[in-house]
C-alpha cells in the first residue's frame, strides 16, 4: 500500500511513522508512506498557502489552487490514489472505514490547518473524514490517525495475525463489540485476582467467558453498538437485561 499526506507541517508525520509496529511494518516494505510539502505547489516568493475568507470572518483559509495542484500531481504519479480530507464536518472515523481504506492500494490523506479550506478544494476529495466531535488545530494528527488504524490491518503488520480479529469494533469474528477484558501476570494484584476460568487452561469456557464478558462490556460502555453488533438470539436477549440493568428500564439499546 502507498499512502501520501499533503500538510503544510509534513515533518509532523516521520516520527510517528517509523516508530514501533508503524515503521517495522514501513521497513518491510508493507507499506510508503511520502509526506509533501503543500508549499512545494505555491508559485509565490512568501509560498503562500492561505488567504482571507471572502465575505470576512475569522482567521485565514487554505487556497484552493495549491491544494488542487498538490493532488493532481501526486495523483499523476500513479497509482490513482483514493483522496481523503480531513475536517470536522466529514463523517465520523470508525474501525469500518479503517477496513475500507486497507483495501485501497494507495491513499492520499489531505490536511488542513488554519479555518480550514476554500470550499472548493472538497471537489479534489473522494471522502471527507472527522475524526471526533472536536476541534483541533489541523488534520495532521487525524492523518497520523487514520493512518494508524489503516496499517496495522495491513496482513503482517502485526505479529500476530489474530490479533487483529478480536479487536473492539472489529467487523470480523466479533461482530462489533467492544474487547472482553484482558489479564496478565501476576494472578492476584492486591485484593484484585484474575478470574479463576482464564486459569483453568480450558479453552472452550475461555471463549465462552470472553465471549459473554464482551458483550456485557459493550452493553456496560457502549450500548449503542448493540444494535449493530452479530449477536444470536440468545445473546440478543441478554443483551437487552444488561443494558436494562446498567442503563436502566427508559434506555433501550436502540437510543
Ligand atoms: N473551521 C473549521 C470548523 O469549524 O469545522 C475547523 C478548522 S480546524 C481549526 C483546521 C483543520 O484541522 C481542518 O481543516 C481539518 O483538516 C483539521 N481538523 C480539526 N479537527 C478535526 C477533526 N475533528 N477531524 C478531522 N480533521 C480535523
Amino acid at each position: 500500500m502507498i499512502i501520501d499526506a499533503v500538510s503544510v507541517f509534513p515533518e509532523m508525520f516521520e516520527p510517528v511513522m517509523s516508530t514501533s509496529i508503524l515503521g517495522r511494518a514501513r521497513r518491510a516494505g508493507l507499506f510508503e508512506f511520502h509526506a509533501h510539502d503543500l508549499r512545494d505547489w505555491t508559485h509565490d516568493r512568501h509560498r503562500t498557502v492561505d488567504d482571507e475568507p471572502y465575505g470576512g470572518g475569522q482567521g485565514m483559509l487554505m487556497k484552493v489552487e495549491p491544494l488542487a495542484e498538490a493532488i493532481e500531481a501526486i495523483a499523476a504519479e500513479g497509482p490513482r490514489p483514493h483522496v481523503v480530507f480531513f475536517t470536522p464536518c466529514g463523517s465520523p472515523f470508525c474501525q469500518a472505514t479503517a477496513e475500507r481504506l486497507a483495501t485501497y492500494e494507495r491513499i492520499l490523506l489531505v490536511c488542513g490547518r488554519y479555518e480550514g479550506m476554500d470550499e472548493r478544494a472538497y471537489a479534489f476529495a473522494d471522502e471527507r473524514i472527522s475524526i471526533g466531535d472536536y476541534v483541533l488545530t489541523g488534520g495532521e494528527l487525524p492523518a497520523m490517525v487514520v493512518a494508524d488504524a489503516v496499517i496495522r490491518l495491513l496482513p503482517g503488520a502485526l505479529g500476530d495475525e489474530m490479533s487483529n480479529r478480536d479487536e473492539s469494533f472489529s467487523t470480523e469474528d466479533d461482530g462489533g463489540l467492544l474487547e472482553y477484558a484482558q489479564y496478565t501476570r501476576p494472578a492476584v494484584f492486591r485484593d484484585m485476582a484474575v478470574p479463576d476460568i482464564l486459569l483453568s487452561g480450558d479453552h472452550a469456557k475461555v471463549d465462552a467467558y470472553r465471549r459473554a464478558d464482551a458483550i456485557e462490556r459493550t452493553c456496560r460502555w457502549r450500548p449503542d453498538l448493540i444494535d449493530a453488533a452479530s449477536l444470536t438470539p440468545e445473546e440478543r436477549d441478554r443483551a437487552r437485561t444488561l443494558i436494562e440493568r446498567y442503563h436502566g428500564r427508559q434506555t433501550s439499546e436502540t437510543e
